[in-house]
């Protein structure tokens, strides 16, 4: 993706996007725990305070090794593919056990044995929740430090086809993003990584899209697997 300028009212960013708090560091949207390497050159960055830019950490590495290892049935590091979860896992073994405790098995009907996985909700909301925040302040100038009014949190597979062409098209709101903001940019500008609304972070990894007309809507995908969907209503 191309790092766009921003050309909003620099009011708008002048404070921590999490909480309003000082501006001291740059929070970057995702982070690197959710992406390969080679990373991507350029990453959205949002101001964000020391405390709030750290205290997402835990909850990131969770989210990040929970999805690698439900997407490879296993919490074995040995047969993960992403490196940077594996290692995560041999150095945590509480991390490891954390996930593994999530994981049940049963037989299905016909005898075979089928995985399922139960997460623990909450941090897989604040990561949602903090990204969204990013992508908000970052695509279209507007900070969002209110609780949204909606939240979704929801692996792709488990939607019906009428849901996920719904999640994967952006609404047809008619309405231009603000001018300056980068969402805006990215109409005007032929940028490569942005297509059908979705702008595409990592392949495979991360991608995301912004709609800020009558409600701030983001969404984002991890891995092709995990969808997530914050909505502020205005
Ligand atoms: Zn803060």
């Amino acid at each position: 993706m191309k790092k766009l300028p921003n050309f909003g009212d620099e009011r708008q960013v002048g404070f921590c996007v999490h909480c309003g708090g000082p501006t001291e560091t740059q929070d970057h949207a995702p982070s690197k725990v959710f992406l390969d390497l080679p990373y991507p050159l350029t990453r959205p960055t949002v101001p964000s305070c020391t405390i709030c830019n750290n205290g997402f950490s835990a909850d990131e590495e969770y989210v990040a090794c929970f999805i690698e290892c439900v997407v490879r049935g296993t919490t074995d590091p040995d047969i993960l593919d992403r490196d940077k979860v594996a290692k995560a896992l041999r150095r945590n073994g509480s991390l490891r056990g954390r996930i593994e405790r999530a994981k049940r098995e049963a037989e299905t009907l016909g005898g075979g044995r089928i995985i399922t996985w139960h997460p623990e909700e909450d941090p897989f909301r604040r990561v949602a929740l903090k990204l969204a925040r990013c992508h908000a302040a970052y695509e279209l100038n507007e900070p969002q430090l209110s609780e949204p009014d909606h939240m979704l949190v929801a692996p792709l597979p488990t939607l019906n086809d009428l849901q996920r062409e719904h999640f994967e098209t952006p609404p047809d709101t008619g309405v231009w993003p603000e001018v300056g903001s980068r969402a805006m940019q990215r109409l005007v500008i032929a940028d490569g990584a942005y297509s059908e609304g979705w702008v595409l972070v990592q392949d495979e990894r991360y991608r995301y899209m912004t709609v800020g007309a009558g409600s701030i809507m983001v969404r984002g995908v991890f891995s092709e697997y995990l969808a997530y969907e914050v909505i502020w209503d205005r």
